[in-house]
């Protein structure tokens, strides 16, 4: 696929500090697919992504500081198809409220939202022609 495609849609990714690893082998694993998608991602996600893979990435603020709430913002104008969100259930998180925002405008808007990497698998696997 080049460039000169068009994009598919857009996808999310975020990763808490716990679980970024994993959200790295999952893009590297499907990036072919994910780069046929616009992406977005919290900052610190999408420049772990960006170094690592080379991927497109649109980068909002860190999550602490707001950048799951502007993803939450771009789930509720149906902007985003689906959104990859590997929460690490046993940290501590300062923006939980932020977390739980988007979680529920995903459900809100019923956006395929994909918390841990089996169910992102599942998501992936539906998004392959
Ligand atoms: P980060 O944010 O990608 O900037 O680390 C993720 C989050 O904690 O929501």
């Amino acid at each position: 696929m080049t460039d000169t495609q068009p994009k598919r849609g857009t996808l999310a990714l975020i990763a808490h500090d716990g679980k970024k690893a994993e959200m790295l082998a999952f893009t590297m694993a499907h990036q072919t697919l994910l780069s046929k998608y616009h992406l977005q991602a919290t900052g610190t996600t999408g420049k772990l992504l960006f170094e690592k893979t080379g991927l497109e990435i649109d980068r909002m603020l860190s999550g602490p500081v707001g950048g799951d709430a502007q993803i939450a913002a771009h789930v509720a104008e149906g902007e985003i198809m689906a959104v990859f969100f590997f929460v690490d259930p046993l940290g501590k998180h300062p923006h939980d409220p932020d977390i739980q925002m988007l979680m529920r405008i995903c459900n809100v808007h019923n956006i395929p939202l994909a918390t841990n990497p089996a169910t992102a698998a599942c998501i992936i696997e539906a998004l392959e022609d």
